[in-house]
């Protein structure tokens, strides 16, 4: 696809990088038929090949308009039309920098600036894990309609230290140790199994995705700067790796190195850091998860997160850790698309979000699983709102203390 520059973008890093992610498209539309808003709304727009050709506009424009805005504002940045094409177009990072252009070519009304900048820094706040918490305590006596967005609480058990030579760092995350603190705790425990240490850092905090798909890319970007300072004297020391156990943490982490490439005092450490980053799955081999856990014999479904599948190109892994485990997977349909959660997209796409959600629910239901087991936070929180069988990380069902 060739694109002329408007003057505007002529020369600048925006458009270098965005003309040579369209220039790979050759408008096959093989990426259509994938994509997850497009096979509910039936528009070209609301597929990536009709985005591709709205940022093409943009680029050669250097102007947005509400039909720019509406249909890339219902991208989910689930990535699955990057696993179709056959081009190798980077269409998650070509959103990723059309956004900030289109917020700033077409102004958003004001309740929707106001939802955005309540959101995020909500979410980011201290305020996010005490009214959560209370929200947990409170559960029972909560109408159903709002119950169903509190995960229940679940016991956390001891975070035991292992005396091993290896060492990883681990992201403890922005809403993972409010909502499920179980999660990071069954991860410390099965890593102290295999005799390896964990070690956190406590100012690391959000990997920056939140901000980043929200727009706000200075946020993003300095979110991503204080991890890599948090990291670096243990990285210096020589841990092994940096784990993530949520897949939504792991792919932005990965991009560190690319996004912070123009900035000369963090290119560098960006780039180690995500040299050094991995899924907690790629560290834990399935030969490891032999006759741990609860999940022996136990019917389990496995949700793959667009994040983990399509942003890390990681399939197949947890699956066959799971199966090492013990556990009879279940069918499951449509595993390329998205269950409707994609960060924040829940909250500000409500319609299709829930639709997603049903069909998502119905493809993982229909081997009639005890379980449902996914890789991210909020694929967990979301599928848990509406479903029947208990929704759990996949490292609760390895975890050799498993607590119910
Ligand atoms: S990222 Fe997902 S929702 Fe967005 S265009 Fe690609 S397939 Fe469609
Ligand atoms: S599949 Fe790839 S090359 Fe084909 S239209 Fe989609 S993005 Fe473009």
């Amino acid at each position: 696809m060739y694109v002329e520059l408007a003057q505007d973008f002529k020369g600048t890093s925006f458009g270098e990088e965005a003309s040579e992610i369209l220039g790979k498209c050759v408008h096959c539309g093989f990426c259509t038929a994938t994509c997850p808003t497009y096979q509910l709304l039936g528009d070209e727009l609301d597929g990536p090949r009709g985005r591709i050709y709205l940022v093409k506009q943009l680029l050669e424009s250097a102007e947005a308009s509400e039909t720019t805005r509406l249909h890339l504002d219902r991208c989910l940045t689930c990535r699955s039309c990057e696993t179709t094409c056959p081009s190798g177009v980077n269409y998650g990072r070509l959103i990723e920098l059309a956004r900030p252009k289109v917020e700033a070519l077409f102004q958003r009304p004001r309740f929707q600036r106001l939802q955005r900048w309540l959101l995020v820094r909500f979410l980011l706040s201290t305020w996010f894990g005490v009214l959560f918490r209370f929200g947990q305590i409170i559960r029972p006596a909560l109408p159903q309609s709002l119950a169903r967005h509190v995960l229940e609480k679940r016991p956390v058990g001891l975070r035991p230290k292992s005396q091993g030579d290896r060492s990883v760092l681990m992201l403890e995350g922005c809403v993972q140790p409010s909502m499920a603190p179980q999660i990071n705790a069954a991860a410390q425990r099965v890593l102290a199994k295999l005799d390896v240490n964990v070690i956190t850092a406590n100012k690391a905090g959000c990997c920056g995705a939140l901000p980043l798909h929200l727009a706000d890319s200075d946020r993003a970007l300095n979110s991503m700067r204080r991890n890599i300072d948090a990291w670096w004297p243990q990285i210096e020391k020589g841990v092994d790796a940096i784990v993530m156990t949520a897949s939504g943490c792991g792919v932005t982490v990965r991009e560190y190195g690319q996004l912070l490439k123009d900035d000369p005092a963090y290119a560098e450490k960006a780039a180690r850091v995500s040299s050094m980053t991995v899924d907690l799955c790629e560290y834990i081999s399935p030969e490891d998860a032999r006759g741990l856990g609860s999940c022996s014999g136990k019917r389990v479904a496995f949700h793959s997160p667009c994040t983990l599948q399509h942003g890390q190109g990681i399939r197949g892994r947890i699956e066959s850790i799971l199966e090492s485990a013990g556990a009879i997977l279940t069918p499951v349909q449509n595993t390329h698309l998205c269950c409707g959660a994609a960060g924040t997209y829940s909250v500000l796409q409500p319609e299709l979000s829930s639709k997603l959600l049903d069909n998502k629910l119905s493809d993982l239901g229909q081997g009639d699983p005890e379980f449902i087991a996914t890789a991210n936070i909020g694929c967990l929180a979301h599928l848990a709102s509406r479903s029947d069988p208990p929704v759990r990380h996949w490292i609760e069902l390895i975890d050799p203390a498993a607590l119910d």
